[in-house]
């Protein structure tokens, strides 16, 4: 039987990568994005490319309006949801004692919102199925915090709570929850980094690829990672 996996913000950087990954690994993709209709036109013709079956969608994770609908209409179409792959994050940094409160409210909207919207329908269906895997984009900066980004560190730190929290509920039911918290890789949303200066803070003195964390990703879904729950993966160059 068809296996299917959801991926939010899986149509460009990181979440592109892991859609590609688990296209080829025989998943149905259903890619979810925002607004960009050109990378979800790339992203399909990528898959295609590699005789993989893809779906792409649009709407704001945050916004239950939006993110209700169609997560139950997906939900109501697939036969079963294997993989759910929570990619979709933004940053909107600057120092704490200047952050305007439409800065914090977006971040941990997009994140943690979007984390409920969605992971809630799929678990529910999960549960039902007594199978699936989530797996949810933290950061490095959820773990040990960063400057300039106190937002989104609470955000992704909050998604690691939510991780472990959901993990030790649905457990039993043989569904398994997990995080992985990237350090720098090399997407559109670190465009404006100093990389070059943060280099000398990886021991491994790069930046990752998205293909890296997608490889990782792949494995937490599959059948390889059957004891694994509750867990968080860091792929950051040995940064930490
Ligand atoms: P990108 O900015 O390259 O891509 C973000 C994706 O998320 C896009 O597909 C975008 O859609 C989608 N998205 C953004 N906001 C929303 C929203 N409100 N509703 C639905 N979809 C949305 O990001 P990356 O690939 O770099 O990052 C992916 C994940 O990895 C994020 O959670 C990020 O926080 C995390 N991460 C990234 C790191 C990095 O160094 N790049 C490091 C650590 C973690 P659209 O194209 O339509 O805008």
């Amino acid at each position: 039987m068809e296996k299917t996996a959801i991926i939010t913000g899986g149509t460009r950087g990181i979440g592109q990568a892991i859609a590609i990954e688990l296209a080829r690994n025989g998943y149905h993709i259903v890619a979810t994005y925002h607004s960009n209709a050109d990378t979800a036109r790339e992203t399909t013709a990528a898959i295609e490319a590699i005789g993989g079956t893809v779906e792409t969608v649009a709407f704001d994770v945050a916004d239950p309006d939006q993110a209700g609908p169609v997560i139950k209409d997906i939900i109501g179409r697939a036969a079963t949801i294997d993989a759910l792959v929570n990619n979709a994050g933004i940053t909107a940094d600057d120092l704490f004692l200047t952050m305007k409160p439409g800065k914090w409210d977006t971040v941990i909207d997009v994140a943690l919102k979007g984390f409920y919207n969605v992971t809630k329908p799929v678990i529910k269906k999960m549960m039902r199925q007594k199978s699936g895997t989530v797996v949810t984009i933290s950061s490095v900066a959820g773990v040990i915090g960063n400057r300039g980004q106190v937002n989104y560190s609470a955000a992704k730190a909050g998604l690691i709570g939510a991780t472990k929290a959901l993990a030790a509920e649905v457990g039993r039911l043989g569904i398994r929850v997990n995080a992985v918290a990237p350090g720098l890789i090399d997407t559109e949303m670190i465009r404006d980094v100093p990389v070059d200066a943060l280099k000398q803070m990886i021991p491994m003195a790069r930046i990752g690829r998205p293909e890296e964390v997608a490889r990782v990703v792949r494995f937490l879904c599959s059948e390889d990672a059957a004891y694994v729950t509750g867990q968080v993966i860091g792929v950051n160059g040995g940064m930490c």
